[in-house]
């Protein structure tokens, strides 16, 4: 069983629920793995411990001493990392794979390398909870390569496991939730949520896994509620343990216990 959490907005709970989660494992005996996949914000660093090492990143640059905007590197780039505006070249090194092709190319020999920090990727355990998480460099914009970085070096291989994916529901969040069994979506009222209960709805008929919506606040409303019925996806109240916040410990553990039960079965 692996659940993926996604969202598109931040503070509706998932650091919580995540934390609920592997409690509720921990405390019938269970390991647990966590990965924290928000790069840009992972706040479940806060709650685990964790080692990490900085991911390094070769970027082309361009001496602009030598540089006589030839403008071959611009067309030897299939990634748009290069281009010229006006008399300018204008790098955008967050494109860039380093493959060189641009200096390949360069007949003034201006192109060269230099290694930015990415990031860093680590691990932590307490208890029975293994933690794997990566955290942008300040700045940054590198959470493709994180995310990468971080299945390859910590691969998932079973359950239980969650998966808390970053915020918004495109490439980059269903790159974090490929392997999972079942998938969740944490949100609340907000202007367009039924839009995004349907991108959500579509995300699972396309993984063709169990889904629900994980509502945060006192009731669901009507047509959020129809929206998830539309697609096959049950709607739940984010369950809280007591310690976190102020619902009975029955009420969100029968919760909990549904979310697990609902990823039982392992990825097609
Ligand atoms: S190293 Fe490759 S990806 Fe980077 S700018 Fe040069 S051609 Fe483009």
């Amino acid at each position: 069983m692996i659940l993926g959490l996604m969202a598109t907005k931040g503070n509706v709970g998932r650091t919580e629920l995540t934390r609920s989660l592997a409690a509720y494992k921990v405390e019938r005996g269970e390991d647990v793995f966590v990965y924290e996949f928000d790069v840009s914000n992972p706040k479940l660093i806060e709650y685990f411990p964790w080692d990490s090492d900085v991911v390094k990143r070769q970027v082309s640059k361009v001496d602009g001493t030598k540089c006589t905007l030839a403008g071959k590197c611009i067309s030897a780039c299939r990634f748009g990392a290069i281009e010229k505006v006006g008399e300018t070249l204008v790098r955008h090194p967050h494109f860039c794979r380093g493959c060189g092709h641009c200096k390949e190319v360069c007949p003034q020999n201006a192109i060269y390398f230099d290694e930015i920090e990415a990031g860093e990727v680590g691990s932590g355990r307490a208890d029975k909870v293994s933690f794997f998480a990566a955290r942008l460099a300040p700045g940054e914009a590198w959470e493709g390569l994180l995310i990468k970085r971080l299945k390859e070096t910590y691969p998932i291989e079973g359950g239980p496991a969650i998966l808390k994916a970053p915020l918004g529901l495109g490439a980059m969040s269903l790159r974090a939730v490929k392997d999972a069994s079942s998938l969740y979506l944490v949100t609340r009222a907000h202007e367009g949520v039924e839009g995004e209960i349907n991108t959500f709805g579509q995300i699972v008929q396309g993984f063709d896994i169990p889904g629900a919506v994980i509502w945060r606040g006192k009731e669901v409303p009507e047509g959020v509620q129809k929206a998830a019925e539309g697609y096959g996806l049950k709607t739940l109240a984010l369950p809280v343990v007591p310690e976190l916040e102020g619902t009975t410990r029955q009420e969100g553990e029968e919760t909990l216990e549904e979310i697990w039960n609902l990823g039982g079965g392992e990825r097609k």
